[in-house]
């Protein structure tokens, strides 16, 4: 056995075997062949199985995920069926006397770098389509096996250098029992996925796909951070006991669903969750949320090869509104950029994508992305209880400006005949740093802010999110983090505005106490971090964490602060 230590990223303890996600090596030689029958047959047999297996994978997206998820498998089944592309090859194989994979490879590349220079963008996409099925067939012509997350279909623990968002879209928690991967970090956003699935998960192991091989046995152990492979009897039997206790105490916790979140002096809080897809919301019901604090809304654009419609849009805000009926729903516009990523807006690479053209900056520039947006929530908007915030806010003039494009396109809407609702709020995350700091000079324009503290700590201290190496200084508990926060919530209340949370320092058990001292309203996290928070704050005086205020705010170092909160709050 040996053991790794990562970041732990989602509650809850997994005992499986390993399920490596990992492209294969799709090398291959030129033949010459004599038969060459036998290499169409085998060519027909490998284009058989890639349908089949699309047409599995399709039906799989389709009721787990949406019609959305889906379309991408339409996509790359129409190419499975092209005749302008199978033909070619086939006759390439005849005429060439050549093997199968290099006839495919060479007329796929033929199309791709065809596809790939045109001007128009729907035959750029199918480029990458091609790219995509070329490989699954490529896999199966050469009997190696190509990974298919979505059609796994016995209990394994996933491993990967990384997952992608769509990746982990496309994992079926009834069989997934886990995931651990090479990178990442608690906020990267696999780890935030993972949270929202709810299956146990350590990341930014550094090696787990070297240490571990395909069918070893795993323990992944997402409360502390550890991987085990190939465990003995004795470390099994201990992780199954620690598996039961922590069931034991999600039993405890569920006893407050239904429950308001009041301090033990009286204070009522917000708590609300993090969600990214419609689907996600059935578990902030049964987890007792009071509410949505964070819609990311960059999912509905992911996993596919085009922009989703007004109409997609508006289906899917719809579904979240009525699903949480007079909660609140905040839905934040599109986040895209950073370690998101669009292939289909063909965005040049950049030396620091989460320095540049991102979220906000990329909404105003094409602000058609944006109004389509707009437009869907607006008409989605009568339907529950919409507030719309706008994300990487940086100055009080992309404030101003999306607001005005948001207005205008209520007032088109309205003088369309459609109807809008009059009492939607519009706020911002505050996650730079110079808007923490002039929160005074927003709280006069905005109705409410949302402190998005993965992004707002590493600019603060300018310590990447994604990097292990530097994980050291992302440090949530920095008293130069909690002065920021202090400002923004001071700032908030000075104008009769209010102030949440939705970075994942809002459902940490040493931060919720300092937050609650703080005067935070809103606390949006994971689903599955509300009722531990819950039942925490049960126990917590908001008026003894308000007295330790000044105290807080001036202490030397983020180790000063922790100590201090263990000790007051016992933990
Ligand atoms: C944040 O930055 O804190 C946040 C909630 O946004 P995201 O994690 O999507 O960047
Ligand atoms: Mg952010």
């Amino acid at each position: 056995m040996s053991q790794l230590t990562g970041i732990a990223a989602s509650n809850g303890i997994a005992i499986a075997k390993a399920y490596k996600l990992a492209i294969p090596d799709l090398s291959f030689d030129k033949k010459k062949v004599d038969d060459t029958s036998t290499e169409v047959e085998r060519l027909t047999k490998a284009l058989e199985i890639s349908k089949s297996e699309l047409e599995k994978i399709k039906e799989h997206a389709r009721t787990s995920l949406g019609d959305e998820h889906a379309e991408i498998f339409s996509a790359h089944l129409l190419v499975l069926g092209d005749p302008e592309l199978i033909n070619p090859i086939k006759d390439k194989i005849e005429s060439e006397q050549v093997n199968a994979e290099f006839a495919l490879d060479e007329t796929a590349q033929m199309f791709i770098d065809m596809f790939e220079n045109m001007d128009n963008e729907y035959m750029r996409e199918r480029a990458a389509d091609i790219k995509d099925v070329t490989k699954r067939v490529m896999a199966h012509l050469l009997a190696v096996s190509f990974p298919n997350p979505a059609l796994i279909d016995e209990e394994v623990i996933v491993i990967a250098e990384d997952l992608t968002p769509s990746d982990t879209a496309q994992l079926n928690k009834q069989f997934v029992q886990g995931f651990t991967t090479n990178i990442g970090g608690r906020t990267s956003h696999s780890a935030i996925m993972a949270r929202s699935l709810e299956i146990p998960a350590v990341v930014g192991t550094k090696t787990i796909t070297e240490q571990a091989k395909e069918g070893d046995i795993l323990i992944v152990d997402g409360i502390d951070g550890d991987v085990i492979i190939n465990p003995t009897e004795d470390e099994i039997n201990e992780y199954q006991k620690k598996q039961e206790n922590f069931e034991k105490q999600k039993q405890e916790w569920a006893k407050l669903k239904d429950e308001p979140t009041v301090s033990k002096d009286g204070t009522h809080v917000e708590l609300v969750a993090n969600i990214g897809t419609p689907n996600d919301v059935e578990g902030v019901i049964n987890n007792g949320g009071e509410g949505v604090g964070l819609y990311r809304t960059e999912f509905l654009y992911m996993g596919k090869n085009e922009l989703p419609t007004e109409d997609e849009q508006f289906e899917a805000y719809k579904s979240v509104l009525e699903q949480m009926g007079d909660k609140p729903v905040v839905v934040r516009t599109l986040d895209i950029g950073g370690d998101k990523e669009l292939p289909y807006l063909e965005l040049p690479e950049e030396m620091n994508p989460f320095l540049g053209y991102r979220a906000i900056r990329l909404c105003l520039e094409r602000d058609d992305i944006f109004r389509t947006q707009l437009r869907a929530l607006l008409r989605a908007s009568t339907y529950g209880n919409l507030k719309i915030m706008f994300p990487m806010i940086a100055t009080l003039d992309e404030f101003r400006q999306a607001k005005a494009i948001l207005l205008e396109e209520k007032e088109n809407l309205t003088n369309e005949g459609t109807e809008v609702s009059d009492s939607i709020e519009i706020g911002i995350m505050v996650e730079i740093p110079s808007t923490a700091v002039i929160a005074r000079q927003f709280a006069k324009e905005v109705d409410f802010f949302s402190i998005g503290t993965n992004d707002l700590i590493q600019y603060t201290l300018a310590a990447d999110r994604m990097n292990e190496r530097v994980s050291y200084l992302y440090q949530p508990y920095h008293p130069a983090i909690l002065n920021l926060v202090n400002n923004v919530i001071e700032a908030a209340h000075a104008e009769g505005k209010w102030a949440g949370m939705c970075g994942e320092m809002a459902g940490d058990s040493i931060a919720i106490p300092i937050l609650l001292g703080l005067g935070l309203d809103e606390f949006s996290m994971s689903a599955t971090s509300i009722l531990p928070a819950r039942t925490q704050i049960k126990d917590l005086s908001k008026e003894e964490l308000a007295s330790y205020k000044e105290q807080l705010l001036s202490m030397d170092t983020a180790d000063e602060v922790e100590a201090f909160v263990r000790e007051k709050t016992n933990q």
